[in-house]
C-alpha cells in the first residue's frame, strides 16, 4: 500500500502536512492551530483520534503552535530530535515528546519508516524526512537556506518530494519586509527562492523523482501562480510536460491540498 500524502495548509501562518499509509496516519508538524487541523482533517474524513504521531521538523512556532495540545491534550506522541525536543519543550511546554537522538537516526511509526536528515535553516537542529513504506517514499524538505547533499542524496528513489518554493526574490527584494528579515530570510539559513526550488526540482525529475508538492509560500514574497511558473517554466527547458512527464501540485496557507500517491 503507497503513501498517501495531503498539505493541511503550508506557509509561515501553519504548517502540517498528513501523511497516510493504511492505519498509520503521521502529521509533519503542527504549526495550525487545533481547531483548523481538527476541521481540515474532518474534510479528508479523518478524525484527530486516528492520529499516530506527529513528527516535528524544527522549533519555529509555524512548525509547532499546536504541540502541546496533540502531545498533552489529545495524547499524541510527538517527535522530535533531542535538540529540538528540548527547545519546544520550552517555548510550548510539550510533554508528551519522543525523542529519537542525533538527526539522522531512522525510527518506525506503524508501518512507516522515517528517516530524518539535517537541513540548512535557522534552528536549533532543524531536519526534513523521509517516509518510506515497503514500496513508496516521500521526502519533506522546507524551511531551508539551501538545497544539500542529504536532500539531493535521499530524494534519489524518492516517489514524492515536497519542497519549499518560499518567495520570489524580486519581490522580497522590493517588499516591505525589514532589512534583517530580508537578510535571514535570503541567507543560506533561511529559505529556498522558486528559482532554486525550479533548479532543484529540475535535478530531481531527471534523477528520477515523477511528483512534487511546492510548500512554505510566502503570502507577502510570493503567489501561488508564480511558484508553478517558475518550475514548470525549468522543466519545459528539459522537455518535460506537466501531467505527463510529472505531476505538481502548489500547497497553500488556507486549504487543504489535492492527495498525492507516492505509486
Ligand atoms: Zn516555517
Ligand atoms: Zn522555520
Amino acid at each position: 500500500m503507497a503513501i498517501e500524502v495531503q498539505v493541511l495548509g503550508s506557509g509561515s501562518k501553519g504548517n502540517t502536512t498528513l501523511i497516510k499509509n493504511g492505519d498509520t496516519k503521521i502529521l509533519l508538524d503542527c504549526g495550525l492551530n487545533v481547531r483548523v487541523i481538527i476541521e481540515r482533517l474532518k474534510a479528508v474524513g479523518i478524525t484527530l483520534n486516528e492520529i499516530s504521531a506527529v513528527c516535528i521538523t524544527h522549533e519555529h512556532t509555524d512548525h509547532i503552535a499546536s504541540a502541546s495540545e496533540l502531545g498533552d491534550a489529545y495524547n499524541i506522541p510527538v517527535y522530535a530530535n533531542k535538540l529540538t525536543a528540548q527547545a519546544i519543550k520550552r517555548r510550548v511546554g510539550v510533554k508528551n515528546v519522543i525523542e529519537y537522538g542525533t538527526p539522522t537516526d531512522s525510527f518506525g511509526i506503524g508501518s512507516i519508516d522515517i528517516t530524518p536528515f539535517a537541513i540548512s535553516h535557522d534552528a536549533v537542529c532543524p531536519v526534513g524526512y523521509k517516509f518510506m513504506d515497503r514500496d513508496s517514499s516521500f521526502l519533506y524538505a522546507t524551511d531551508l537556506g539551501y538545497v544539500n547533499e542529504d536532500v539531493m542524496r535521499l530524494s534519489q528513489g524518492a516517489d514524492v518530494v515536497m519542497i519549499e518554493s518560499n518567495h520570489d526574490r524580486n519581490m522580497l527584494i522590493n517588499g516591505h519586509y525589514p532589512q534583517y528579515l530580508k537578510e535571514r530570510i535570503l541567507s543560506n539559513k533561511g529559505h529556498l527562492s522558486n528559482e532554486t526550488c525550479a533548479m532543484t526540482i529540475q535535478k530531481m525529475l531527471e534523477r528520477g523523482t515523477k511528483s512534487f508538492i511546492l510548500g512554505h509560500i510566502s503570502e507577502e514574497n510570493n503567489l501561488p501562480e508564480l511558484a508553478f511558473w517558475q518550475t514548470t517554466t525549468a522543466l519545459d527547458k528539459i522537455g518535460a510536460s506537466i501531467d505527463k512527464d510529472y505531476k505538481l501540485v502548489v500547497s497553500m496557507q488556507r486549504e487543504v491540498s489535492e492527495r498525492v500517491k507516492a505509486k
